[in-house]
């Protein structure tokens, strides 16, 4: 067996390890890449890159069907499902082509296979063709990621039962879709084929779609599966299904009570669990925590001092994000800087309609962290560039402290909040007060003067809406009435 020595390997070319390797070699480190599939790992090949495409073209098509509404007038728009599937295609061949050019660029090796600890110090890595080849480093970076979780009765088949993987693969757009989890993948791609033209059910386990995010933001993305024809069931449990008159019945209980959906596709979006099987990590001497994600320390690096974990596998939130900023990390203390996982803000983006942004604390963590928190609304209802593109439902949220008035998080839910977002985020980073983004002069008319207003209000200083004096809240109500 051949044997190649490095300085460090990274395992997995997902955004955490691609990054991850770039890093290294910039930093002067002999880096090989090792990868089983194609590069770019999930997030590239059939997670955020393909599913935002589609979503792109579904936004275009309800934005046709809309056009009227503005005087436009076309026809009703029909969708060459195999010309938009090509489109997406063509728009992860070339992002992945990237990823490979940047790797040769910076000198890193990338090694096709799958990889398996064989010590402390070294993997074998096994090719298609069976041959293997052993690289030892002093330090490896596993960056293998996460898989959707199967749940019983709803194998994924890909015929069937799609994951995500073969709902992005945009095959065909089935008459009725369930999907089963109304969590970000469910309700991403879930509104990808409402707008397509599937009829969809989305079937929730807990009492609300979409769990930790801002009930107020839940109910437009409600409203929109609503207008465009679909239902949600919460408290909902999807028991199994059978093959019934050529279509599926999926069996269900809402609330204790069972119910049959006959659909065309089933979507299974209910979570994800750690790739940290078969790499040997164990048998290395990595500690793996309860839910099999392996246990590391705010440098990513694990038991084990010359083994790192990044991403997706070093646990939730499972975001490219921040397995591109672990990736960083991890790098940067195995070329002996001094980094950290010491990030103030964490964006999260969900791509559903309207979009949904969120950095730092919500008014509820705000409050069991021990702040007496103020809350900024700003609607974009009330905002020229919102009417103008006519998307004015949602709203941009603050929270600060009462007393100092440091700006502790935000929550968006409307146009382009996804990209809204990036501001908050760097504020936060920055340690801003509500005051510093208030004071900020932002270009006229644009969205982010949604994320000013909201602070402006929070500050009872909003311009273009009434500053009303805020509600007591229910325990001062009381008090307030007794007194
Ligand atoms: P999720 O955790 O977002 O949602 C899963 C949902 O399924 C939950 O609401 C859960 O209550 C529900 N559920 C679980 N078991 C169920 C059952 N038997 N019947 C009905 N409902 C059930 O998981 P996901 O949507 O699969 O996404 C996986 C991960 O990928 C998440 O962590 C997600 O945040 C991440 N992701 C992020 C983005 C983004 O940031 N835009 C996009 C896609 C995925």
């Amino acid at each position: 067996m051949a044997t190649k020595t490095f300085d460090a390997v990274v395992i997995g070319a997902g955004p955490g390890g691609y990054v991850a390797a770039i890093r290294l070699a910039q930093l002067g480190k002999k880096t090989a890449l090792v990868e089983k599939e194609a590069l770019g790992g999930v997030c590239l090949n059939w997670g955020c890159v393909p599913s935002k495409a589609l979503i792109a073209a579904a936004n275009l098509v309800e934005e046709v069907r809309g056009a009227a509404d503005r005087g436009i007038l076309v026809d009703a728009p029909r969708v060459d499902v195999a010309k938009l599937r090509a489109f997406k295609d063509a728009v992860v061949k070339k992002l992945v082509g990237g990823v490979g050019q940047l790797e040769k660029g910076n000198g890193v090796e990338v090694v096709k296979g799958t990889a398996k600890f064989v010590g402390r110090n070294a993997v074998e890595v096994k090719g298609a063709d069976g041959e293997a080849t052993r690289l030892e480093a002093a330090a490896f970076i596993v960056a293998t990621g996460a898989r959707p979780v199967e749940i019983p009765g709803f194998a994924f088949d890909g015929k069937d039962v799609w994951s995500a993987k073969e709902a992005v693969d945009l095959r065909e757009v089935p008459k009725r879709l369930v999907c089963i989890g109304a969590g970000v993948i469910g309700m991403e791609l879930g509104t990808v084929y409402a707008k397509l033209g599937s009829q969809v059910t989305y079937v929730e386990a807990l009492p609300q779609i979409l769990t930790g995010i801002d009930p107020e933001a839940v109910r437009l993305v409600q409203k929109g599966v609503r207008q465009r024809g679909g239902t949600v069931l919460v408290n909902a449990k999807a028991k199994g299904f059978e093959r019934k008159d050529g279509a599926l019945a999926v069996q269900v209980e809402v609330d204790g009570k069972p119910q049959e959906l006959a659909c065309d596709k089933i979507l299974v979006g209910v979570g994800f669990r750690p790739n940290s099987e078969g790499l040997g990590l164990e048998e290395a001497g990595v500690e793996i925590g309860p839910k099999g994600f392996p246990v590391v320390d705010a440098q990513l690096r694990t038991k084990v001092p010359s083994i790192f974990v990044i991403g997706d596998l070093a646990g939730p939130p499972f975001l490219a994000h921040k397995g591109f900023k672990e990736g960083e990390i991890a790098a940067e203390v195995i070329a002996g800087m001094k980094s950290a996982r010491d990030w103030v803000a964490m964006p999260g983006a969900i791509f559903t309609d309207p979009e949904i942004a969120t950095v730092g604390l919500s008014e509820e963590e705000a409050r069991t962290q021990g702040y007496d928190p103020i809350v900024g609304k700003f609607a974009f209802a009330a905002l020229g560039r919102a009417l103008a593109i006519d998307h004015t439902e949602g709203f941009v949220k603050v929270i600060g402290d009462r007393e100092s008035k440091l700006l502790l998080g935000v929550t968006m839910c409307g146009p382009e909040a996804s990209d809204l977002v990036a501001e908050a985020a760097l504020a936060l980073e920055m340690g801003a007060y509500l005051e510093d983004v208030a004071l900020t002069v932002h270009a006229h008319p644009t969205l982010p003067e949604a994320f000013m207003e909201a602070c402006k209000a929070a500050l009872g200083e909003a311009i273009h809406a009434l500053n009303r004096p805020e509600r007591p809240r229910k325990a001062e109500a009381g008090s307030a009435a007794r007194a």
